[in-house]
């Protein structure tokens, strides 16, 4: 059977307000926004029909929603490979994992901090994740199918990269990733806010990411590290970077959202897409990895500076 992955929005609030989040201000908006169980389960039917056998429920945090149980359930019951992603911070509660995790199949943790001290720096509210406590209901109630922890880089949690590694490895987690933070430049956020809270520079994320790339080489971790321009990598290895840089499946995959049935399919291949909605830089012309690069944020010349990106020529 072909693996082709549907992605459905089905929720728009969250119980943290994260630093680097760049969605919050369209939570704002769709602050009470509500989806039954009758779309959700309308959607998945049209789509099982086409042949699509992977769901991802989207958007923010599934496990505080009021539709979530039935979500899960029905894809269960219309036999689609379930995979979403949370912040774990109810996962702590045995009512909560007991009753969400036996229905999922892939699931992905969203790891900031480890104590709570900077997790509730960085989530900007008072809840925090007791991954002990989390782990553990993991273990208990769940069948592991596919795990994985994402780390989204910040000024506050940069420093601790190797740690959180460590600390996940040590918790039987082989699948992780370290994304550089989205920058968008609108009213929502100011200057100030992007440099001392969200974005360090390329150079000084980089000399982590080396740290934690070493490690999980030893360790046989799949890790794959996403969101930055490939010659901020370097030279040496680069193009060992260049290959856990890429954690696309956009071939395969198409998104729903639930404003109108638009279809939202992006290829990697397609020379007409950037990933992520990246512009193209004036820089890059003649880079041999023009086509296929992360980019820089568009915004990031304006925040620091653009020396780091040097065009790539090839041999
Ligand atoms: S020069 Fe531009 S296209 Fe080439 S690797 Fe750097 S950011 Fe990417």
């Amino acid at each position: 059977m072909n693996y082709k992955r549907l992605e459905i929005y089905v929720w728009w609030t969250c119980n943290q307000r994260c630093t680097y989040c760049c969605e919050f201000r369209n939570m704002e908006k769709t602050w009470n926004k509500r989806v039954t169980k009758y779309e959700i389960l309308k959607k998945l039917i049209k789509y099982k029909k086409l042949g699509y056998n992977h769901v991802t429920f989207l958007w923010w945090e599934p496990f505080i929603q009021g539709v979530f149980e039935d979500a899960l359930k029905i894809a269960k019951k219309l036999d689609y490979k379930v995979l979403v992603t949370t912040n774990a911070t109810t996962l702590y509660l045995d009512s909560h994992a007991s009753k969400f995790l036996p229905y999922i199949d892939e699931l992905i943790l969203s790891f900031q901090a480890i104590d709570k001290d900077l997790q509730q720096k960085i989530s900007r509210t008072n809840v925090f994740v007791d991954w002990e406590k989390v782990f553990e209901n993991i273990k208990k109630y769940w069948k592991w199918d596919y795990l994985k922890t994402n780390t989204v880089i910040t000024r506050d949690n940069l420093w601790e990269l190797l740690k959180f590694v460590e600390y996940i490895y040590s918790k039987g987690v082989k699948n992780m990733a370290i994304a550089y933070p989205d920058i968008v430049k609108d009213d929502y956020y100011t200057n100030e806010h992007i440099k001392t809270k969200i974005a360090p520079t390329y150079t000084e994320s980089i000399w982590e990411i080396i740290k934690v790339v070493n490690f999980t080489k030893r360790n046989n971790i799949n890790l794959k590290v996403t969101d930055f321009p490939f010659c901020v990598f370097p030279r040496e290895n680069l193009e060992e970077y260049i290959k856990i840089t890429d954690d696309f499946d956009y071939g395969t995959r198409v998104k729903i959202t639930n404003e109108e049935e638009k279809l939202d399919r992006r290829d990697l291949k397609s020379v007409n897409e950037i990933p992520r909605d990246r512009f193209r830089i004036d820089k890059c012309e003649g880079c041999i990895y023009k086509w296929k690069c992360w980019w820089p944020s568009r915004f990031y010349e304006k925040l620091f500076w653009l020396d780091e990106i040097e065009i790539l020529k090839g041999d």
